[in-house]
Parts: C-alpha cells; sequence; structure tokens
C-alpha cells in the first residue's frame, strides 16, 4: 500500500474516544472475534481504538499503528492497550476463584487475595455486593443488578475500585 489510509481522511489531528477489548468478556470463549482496522485494512484487531477528528464525521475503528499515527503519540496506544490487557487478565483470575454458598445467610462469598466478597440476592429482587464495609445494588451505570453474571461483573470492578489506582483501572492516557 503506497498511501497510508484512506482518500480524504485527516492523518493527524485525531483524538481517542475509547478502546475496546474484543476479547474482553470472552472468559470461555475459544476463540476472539478479531476486529479489522478502518484506516488501513489489517483484519486481525483485538484492540479497537475508536478515533474522533473535528473535520471528519465519522468515528474511525482502528488498531494501535495507525492510532499512533493518527495521534500522533507513539506511547499512549500501547500503554493503553496493556492497562486493559492486565485488566483482562485480573479478571480472568478474579473469575476463576469459585463462590461458597452460605445457606444460613443465603449469600455467596470468594475469597479473593485474601478478601471475602460476598453478593446477597435481594429480598425484593435484584443483587447487592459487599465488600471493605461498603455495599453496592446498583451496576456503574446505575441499574439495579438483576442476574448472577451482572453481580459477578460489579464485584469485579468494586474489588478493582478498591484495589487499584486510577491509571490502572482505566488508564485514559490516549484522551
Ligand atoms: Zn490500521
Amino acid at each position: 500500500m503506497g498511501e497510508w489510509g484512506l482518500k480524504g481522511v485527516p492523518h493527524k489531528g485525531w483524538i481517542c474516544v475509547e478502546v475496546i477489548d474484543l476479547a474482553d468478556e470472552c472468559d470461555d470463549c475459544d476463540e476472539i472475534e478479531y476486529g479489522q482496522c478502518e484506516m488501513c485494512g489489517n483484519e486481525k484487531i483485538r484492540f479497537v481504538h475508536a478515533m474522533r477528528h473535528p473535520d471528519y464525521p465519522d468515528i474511525l475503528k482502528v488498531g494501535c499503528v495507525c492510532a499512533e499515527k493518527m495521534l500522533d503519540d507513539y506511547v499512549s496506544p500501547r500503554k493503553r492497550e496493556a492497562a486493559i490487557r492486565n485488566k483482562a487478565s485480573r479478571r480472568k483470575n478474579f473469575m476463576r476463584a469459585r463462590w461458597k454458598y452460605n445457606p444460613v445467610k443465603k449469600t455467596y462469598s470468594k475469597k479473593y487475595k485474601g478478601e471475602y466478597i460476598t453478593i446477597v440476592a435481594g429480598r425484593y429482587g435484584g443483587y447487592g455486593i459487599y465488600f471493605a464495609e461498603r455495599s453496592r445494588w446498583k451496576d456503574y451505570s446505575g441499574n439495579k443488578i438483576n442476574d448472577f453474571k451482572t453481580a459477578e461483573n460489579v464485584a469485579f470492578e468494586f474489588y478493582e475500585e478498591y484495589y487499584t489506582t486510577k491509571y490502572e483501572r482505566d488508564c485514559i492516557c490516549c484522551l
């Protein structure tokens, strides 16, 4: 490919809106559904960098190499991918630890890195999570937690909130 990128698409001056891990929440799938870079056509991208430009109408979803060029920043996109990758591996470990059901209290608990985290089914429906003397009954979008899978995800985020720094949690270095 002689010229990089699509015709009429600006090369510089982009900002990164978000980075999406296509393997996210892929706890037990065998194959990741890879994406394709909308800038160069590379077909095997796991991390999608969503890019916005003031003079271009669409958000472009691109791979790391193109994101670097479009941002003119050869550090942040990789850093951000590493942060997401690390989080994905922490998530995997967290999910691997088994919940133990307590029939008396009707709670599910697990000990993870020395701390107990507990999921409780609410009397009027929904689930709550207890951790480090705090509780949450809503997910991170502010909705009621209606199923156990969501409760597990919120439990992980709750744990993350407590044990990782803001930087590790959602490194926003390419914003
Ligand atoms: Zn590309």
